[in-house]
C-alpha cells in the first residue's frame, strides 16, 4: 500500500463559497510520477466558472487551477523527461485513457475515454482532483510539460490554458502573414490571442467593451481596435476578418460580431458563457460563415506552443497575489477588472 504526500491548498466547500485554507492528499509518485513543487498557478475565468457551479455538475470540495509551473522535486523511478530541479507545467489534464482515436492523435483534451481534468474530475480509481492553488502536485511524466528559460514563470503559468487555448485555434484555421483576425474581449484568453496572432503576422483587431483598454491592445499588437458598446465602431468591421477568436465568458450579442466575418470567414468560440447564445441563421447563410469550437490543446500542442511562447519571448502580463486574495480576484475578474491574469504566489498557500 503506497503512502500519500500531505498537501495544503485552497478550496471552495460549496458553490460560490470562499476559497479556504484545505489539507489534503496526493498520492505517492508512482513510477513515471513526478512531483511537482508549484510556485505559481494563473487563475482561469473557469476557475470561477466551475467553483460558483456556473456550468454544473461541479464537485466538492474544489481546488481550482489548471495553470500551473514550479520545479521537479522528486521523480519516479521510469522518469525520463524531467529531473528534481527542473521547471514543469501542468495544464488542464493530468491523464486520458491513452488508446481511443483522439488520443492517438494528440488531441487527448477530446479524449473519448476517460479525460481526467485536473480539478474538478476524478481519477480511474474514482479519487477526486484537486488542483493548483496548492503546494505541489503529482502527475505523470506524460501529462507535464518542459518549461524553456528565458521568461519569468509567473508569466509561463497563464499559458498552460489562456496560451494554449488561443493559440490552437489560431494554427487550426491558419492564423498569419495576409490574415486579417478579430479577437473579441481583452482578458486572460483575448491578452494572449491578441500577442499569438500578431506573432504569427496576422493583422489583428482588438473588439472590447472596454475603451479604456485600447492603449494596452494596441501595445500587445493589435493594430486597430473597436469598443463594442459603439455599434458604429463594430459596424465599420463589417464582413472584415477571416478569423474570429471569441473570448467572452458572458451572453452576449453574437450576431453582431458574425457580421464582422468576411465571406468564408471563421468564428471560434472558446469563452464558455454558462448560458446559450441565440446565432441567426441569417448572420452565417448569407457569407457561407462558419461557427466554431475549440477547447485547450493536446499533450504535443500545449509543448509546441510553451516553446514557441519562449522563443518569441511571449508571456502573460500578470498580477501575482497572495492565496488571501483569491477570492476578491474572482469578483475582480468577473467584473473585467484583470489586466490580464491573476496569477497565485504558491509560496503563500
Ligand atoms: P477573462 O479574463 O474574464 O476575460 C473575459 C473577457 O470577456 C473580459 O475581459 C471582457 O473583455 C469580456 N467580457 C466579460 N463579460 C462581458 C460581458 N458581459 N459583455 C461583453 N464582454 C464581456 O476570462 P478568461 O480567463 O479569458 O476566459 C474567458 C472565457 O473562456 C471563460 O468563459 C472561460 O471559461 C473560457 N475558457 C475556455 C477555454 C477553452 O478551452 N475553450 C479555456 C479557458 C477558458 P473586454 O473588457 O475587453 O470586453
Ligand atoms: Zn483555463
Ligand atoms: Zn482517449
Amino acid at each position: 500500500m503506497l503512502t500519500a504526500i500531505a498537501v495544503r491548498g485552497r478550496a471552495a466547500h460549496k458553490a460560490g463559497a470562499a476559497l479556504e485554507p484545505f489539507s489534503f492528499q496526493r498520492r505517492e509518485p508512482g513510477e513515471k510520477d513526478v512531483v511537482i513543487d508549484i510556485l505559481f498557478c494563473g487563475i482561469c475565468h473557469s476557475d470561477v466558472h466551475q467553483a460558483r457551479d456556473e456550468w454544473g455538475g461541479a464537485s466538492f470540495p474544489m481546488v481550482p487551477g489548471h495553470e500551473i509551473v514550479g520545479k521537479v522535486s522528486r521523480v519516479g523511478s521510469r522518469v525520463t523527461r524531467f529531473k528534481p530541479g527542473e521547471a514543469a507545467g501542468v495544464g488542464c489534464f493530468v491523464d486520458s485513457c491513452r488508446t481511443c482515436p483522439s488520443c492517438k492523435e494528440g488531441l487527448q483534451q477530446f479524449c473519448e475515454g476517460k479525460l481526467v481534468f485536473t480539478y474538478n474530475s476524478a481519477y480511474p480509481d474514482g479519487s477526486p482532483t484537486y488542483g493548483g492553488y496548492a503546494e505541489r502536485i503529482v502527475v505523470d511524466e506524460d501529462y507535464a510539460y518542459k518549461i524553456a528559460a528565458g521568461l519569468p514563470l509567473d508569466r509561463v503559468a497563464p499559458l498552460l490554458c489562456a496560451g494554449i487555448t488561443t493559440y490552437s485555434p489560431l494554427r487550426r484555421w491558419k492564423a498569419g502573414k495576409g490574415t486579417k483576425v478579430g479577437v473579441l474581449g481583452l482578458g486572460g484568453l483575448g491578452h494572449m490571442a491578441v500577442q499569438l496572432a500578431a506573432s504569427m503576422g496576422a493583422e489583428v483587431t482588438l473588439l472590447s467593451s472596454s475603451r479604456a483598454k485600447e492603449a494596452d491592445a494596441k501595445r500587445l499588437g493589435a493594430a486597430e481596435f473597436a469598443c463594442t458598446s459603439d455599434p458604429r465602431a463594430v459596424s465599420l468591421h463589417a464582413r472584415r476578418f477571416d478569423l474570429m477568436i471569441d473570448t467572452v465568458s458572458a451572453p452576449h450579442p453574437i450576431n453582431d460580431y458574425l457580421g464582422c466575418l468576411a465571406r468564408d470567414g471563421t468564428m471560434v468560440l472558446v469563452g464558455a458563457p454558462a448560458e446559450p447564445l441565440e446565432v441567426g441563421a441569417h448572420a452565417l447563410v448569407l457569407k457561407r460563415r462558419q461557427l466554431a469550437g475549440s477547447l485547450i490543446g493536446g499533450l504535443a500542442e500545449t509543448q509546441e506552443m510553451l516553446d514557441y511562447c519562449a522563443s518569441h519571448k511571449i508571456g502573460a502580463e500578470v498580477e501575482v497575489i497572495p492565496a488571501s486574495k483569491i477570492d476578491e480576484a474572482f469578483d475582480r475578474i468577473v467584473k473585467g477588472d484583470v489586466r490580464y491574469r491573476f496569477v497565485v504566489d504558491a509560496g503563500t498557500i
